[in-house]
């Protein structure tokens, strides 16, 4: 066969590209020019918990999946990509925060191509979205530290010796070659009446979805894990004051956005607060956890869902 001939036989049927795309790793939908879905494929379910049952005929500003960026702002009502696409007739991308079913924050990556009928005017957008997060590579790491009793069983995160040993390591490795790093303490607020309100296994699945959105909000080089209780230590090299400060708050505002729903329906809104503090010359590893500690207090006494940085 010629490869002209070869090229004639390139498949006609649309359930053949519906296939093709449904196996993609990444998120594919598509919405009209109202921002009603009418396509969402099987990456869209994997990454959001959403069944194309779920959202198909929804619109994109109900805001189900609720897009925030880094600062918490609502994209699907103040700046939605699919809008800008169908006005401009561009490529837009963004990094966003979309809501998972199961309430977390996941980040993504998100690129949005406008859609044109056959006579050339633009009928809708396509948005291809895909995980940004360093999920794969924590739970490649959660295995590896399960074999090593370096896990906390109930958040899958690492633990507390994990964190004493990673503040060590990154202690000698400021005494060494001076490498900034700053120590971050998260307490759950008002955790103890989640679990009075909700019941014990709620609380626990919203410590869940509160540690993954952590996770989520810090770069794939920090450490994040449990403390202890309701208490989550972060540690988190190449920080000056600034960009600890801009991570800290962002973790503080995407647990704000953090949504879970109880057993019996009801909504459950968890926050945090947090205390930052950056290493100084002569530090131990106990100086840095009481002085995050100490500034989490503060967070606490100015009214929790906040944050404080040294
Ligand atoms: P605050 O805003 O002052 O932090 O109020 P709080 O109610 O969160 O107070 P505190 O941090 O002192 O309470 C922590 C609570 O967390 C107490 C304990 O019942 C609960 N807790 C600790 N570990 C677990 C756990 O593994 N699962 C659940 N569901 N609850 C836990
Ligand atoms: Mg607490």
């Amino acid at each position: 066969m010629k490869p002209e001939e070869q090229h004639a036989t390139a498949p006609t049927d649309p359930a053949f590209y519906k296939e093709l795309l449904d196996h993609m790793g990444d998120g594919v939908y598509f919405v009209d020019r109202e921002r009603r879905i009418l396509y969402w494929n099987e990456g869209a379910t994997r990454l959001t918990g959403y069944t194309a049952e779920e959202i198909l005929g929804r619109h994109c500003q109900d805001d189900i999946l609720c897009h925030v960026d880094a600062l918490g702002t609502h994209l699907c009502q103040e700046a939605c990509p699919l809008s800008a696409s169908i006005d401009d007739g561009h490529l837009h991308e963004a990094h966003v925060f979309l809501r998972h079913k199961q309430g977390r924050r996941v980040p993504v990556d998100v690129r949005v191509q406008p859609m044109r009928g056959a006579d050339g005017t633009i009928i809708g957008a396509v948005e291809i979205f895909s995980d940004a997060s360093a999920h794969y590579e924590a739970e490649r790491k959660a295995n590896a530290m399960k074999r090593m009793a370096f896990l906390d069983h109930i958040t899958q995160l690492p633990n507390r010796r994990f964190l004493e040993m990673s503040l060590r390591t990154a202690l000698s490795e400021f005494d060494e070659h001076k490498d900034p790093f700053g120590v971050v303490m998260f307490d759950i607020d008002g955790f103890k009446e989640i679990n009075d309100t909700f019941g014990h296994s709620c609380g626990d699945r919203a410590m869940q979805e509160v540690s993954k959105t952590l996770l989520g909000a810090l770069r794939p080089t920090d450490v994040v894990g449990r403390w202890g209780g309701d208490e989550f230590v972060a540690i988190v090299g190449n920080v000056d004051r600034k960009i600890l400060h801009m991570l800290v708050h962002r973790c503080v505002v995407l647990v704000e956005q953090t949504v879970i729903v109880s057993d019996d329906g009801r909504t459950v809104l968890p926050s945090i607060s947090a205390g930052a503090a950056l290493v100084h010359a002569g530090d131990t590893a106990e100086d840095l956890i009481q002085r995050a500690d100490a500034l989490m207090y503060q967070s606490k006494a100015g009214g929790r869902n906040r944050s404080t940085t040294e």
